[in-house]
């Protein structure tokens, strides 16, 4: 991931975020954030249950103050320079923002036509599934069919710089690959695209580069793969009663092991995974009357970065 120089911009960046802090009241959501978007790259913003992702995001769309830091999108401020900025960019709203009433295709060629090169209307309402539901007004519209059109208004006006906001909470598996499928051609089209998400898989396949934000602040940055490099190649996870006495555990392992109580009842053990201390493992959990559940040998993945750098799960 590219970091944000002390000095000079960061080449092809689409936003540049330094120093951001947004206070509601007495509270802190965003304290010191710093964040890049790179053109033609995805950036996956992840963090728990009121880490500052929605402030954050809204903040470069413009939606909100910072309290202080400097937000820059597309080279420009995001509330001082609305009117030029909005053309520009796509974002995806979750819900609101949408006259209930109108009907789905009337929607997307109203919003083709205020920008000056769209994409084909037609083709988006197909490569999205919408075309059942082109004459079906928004509110009767499912909420898995509601987010493929508020995808579809977001990307319409070929923008440069889209937000996604939760694009494939509700969505079948075939709705969801269309949409990695639209996500990828934008990046591959230049686009720059900051996702937020719950769907750990989601952020491993599509992102470029990952923003674990946690309490208002960066505590992790990089690619899928330098994230999930940190630490040991393997890992042994297995489930049992929670509080398990870790400290006993390790002793029977050889040193260089690590071991850790994720969430309670979810165990993982690092470092030097082999058929021994598998063996080792099953041994010291039948000596202590543990039944342990699930016991398998898995790659390090974006969610157990995640658990070791929250210690919360990752769930809406
Ligand atoms: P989630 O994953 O639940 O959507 P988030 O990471 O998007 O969470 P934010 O919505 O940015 O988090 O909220 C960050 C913090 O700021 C939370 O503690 C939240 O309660 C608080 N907050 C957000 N909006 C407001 C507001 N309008 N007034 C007061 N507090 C707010």
């Amino acid at each position: 991931m590219q970091q944000v120089s002390p000095g000079g911009a960061v080449p092809d960046s689409l936003v540049e975020v330094r120093g951001l802090v947004k206070r509601y009241g007495t509270k802190t959501a965003v304290d010191g954030l710093d964040l890049v978007v790179r053109a033609g790259t995805v950036t996956a913003v992840l963090g728990p249950n009121g880490a500052g992702k929605t402030t954050t995001v809204e903040t470069c769309e413009g939606y909100r103050r910072p309290d202080a830091g400097t937000v820059r999108v597309l080279g420009l401020d995001p509330v001082a320079d609305a009117a030029r900025l909005r053309p520009r960019i796509g974002v995806m709203l979750q819900s609101g923002g949408v006259y209930s009433g109108a009907r789905a295709d009337e929607m997307l060629r109203h919003m083709a036509r205020l920008h000056a090169h769209p994409l084909d209307v037609d083709t988006l309402i197909e490569r999205l599934g919408l075309g059942s539901c082109g004459r079906t007004t928004y509110r009767r519209l499912s909420g898995g069919q509601q987010q493929r059109l508020a995808l579809a208004l977001a990307v319409v006006g070929r923008p440069e710089l889209v937000f996604l906001d939760e694009p494939t909470a509700g969505l079948d598996p075939q709705a969801r690959r269309s949409t990695w499928e639209l996500v990828r051609e934008l990046r591959a089209d230049g686009v720059g695209t900051v996702l937020t998400t719950h769907f750990m898989d989601e952020a491993e396949t599509l992102a470029d580069d990952v923003v674990i934000i946690d309490a208002g602040r960066v505590i992790a940055q990089g690619s899928p793969e330098e994230l999930c490099r940190g630490g040991a190649e393997n890992t042994l996870r297995f489930t049992g009663r929670p509080a398990l006495d870790l400290g006993s555990l390790l002793k029977a392992l050889p040193d260089g092991t690590a071991a850790a109580e994720l969430t309670p009842g979810v165990y993982r053990i690092s470092g030097g995974i082999d058929p021994q201390l598998l063996a080792t493992v099953a041994a010291w959990c039948a000596q202590h009357g543990v039944m342990a559940d699930g016991i398998s040998v898995e790659r390090r993945t974006l969610e157990d970065v995640f658990l070791e750098l929250t210690g919360k799960e990752l769930r809406p």
